[in-house]
């Protein structure tokens, strides 16, 4: 569904990603980890259509050519982000920030069936309707955040480190909802610090290093390569 060839992303004359090309298929659960700066927001972000690619890049969505498309655009695609600290407009309520996620064009017409899905998946969130989302709590806010990016019935979810900040209860939480939201059919992409529990809730995962994906497997052979035990699990 998803597919990046090659993809390069330089800030001035630092490289920031090289030649990185991953892919990922509908209601599967892939994970990057990499340690700080290694280039994972940026390969989120260069998809989304958020920072420039260099030439010889090239992003596809079902087969179409997306490479330097206009973000909103690329929202139209079917890709929707939840950056890294949750980007939700604090001032307003919980169901305003909901309904902001469903400017897309391919979000209209199945926009109540959606919510109530999202009041489903996230009852909190059905009951603080009317909120003003600022005050909810770190893990509420990250539903509300994941909540609005669903609105737009992408096919692909990125999710750039939604556990940071939750404890570890709420974190498992969170990695549940999102293996639900996978089985739904949605792809997930998820970029996190937390490799042992994001593991448990992946399909695949990508390891990336100073700018280059420097392993990948299920997720089986990940947890038991003796790389990832060391650098991303604390030597088991
Ligand atoms: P972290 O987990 O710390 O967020 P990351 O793996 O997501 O790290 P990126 O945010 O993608 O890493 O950053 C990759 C590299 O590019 C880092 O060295 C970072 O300092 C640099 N970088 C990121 N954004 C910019 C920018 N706008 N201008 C200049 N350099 C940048």
């Amino acid at each position: 569904m998803l597919e990046v060839l090659n993809l390069s992303v330089r800030y001035g004359r630092h490289q920031a990603l090289s030649g990185v090309s991953t892919s990922i298929t509908k209601g599967e659960v892939c994970v990057i980890l990499g340690a700080n700066g290694a280039g994972k927001s940026s390969l989120l972000k260069a998809i989304a259509g958020m920072v420039k690619v260099e030439p010889g890049s090239e992003i596809r969505m079902n087969g179409d050519r997306i490479t330097g498309m206009k973000a909103h655009r690329i929202v139209e695609k079917g890709i929707a982000l939840v950056p890294e600290g949750r980007g939700i407009f604090g001032e307003l309520t919980v169901a305003e920030n909901l309904q902001l996620g469903a400017f897309p064009g391919r979000a209209r017409s199945g926009e109540s069936e959606t919510l109530t899905r999202i009041y489903t998946l996230f009852p909190r969130l059905a009951e603080r309707k009317s909120q003003i989302a600022r005050t909810m709590s770190g893990g509420e806010q990250q539903m509300v955040a994941i909540g609005r990016a669903l609105m737009s019935q992408p096919d692909i979810l990125m999710l750039d480190e939604p556990s940071l900040g939750l404890s570890p209860v709420l974190t498992k939480e969170l990695f549940r909802s999102l293996k639900s939201i996978a089985a739904t059919g949605v792809g997930i992409l998820l970029v996190e610090q937390n490799a042992r529990q994001s593991l448990k809730i992946a399909d695949r995962g990508y390891l990336i290093e100073v700018g280059c994906i420097t392993g990948e497997g299920s997720a089986e052979s990940l947890m038991s390569d003796p790389a990832v035990i060391n650098a991303y699990l604390g030597g088991g």
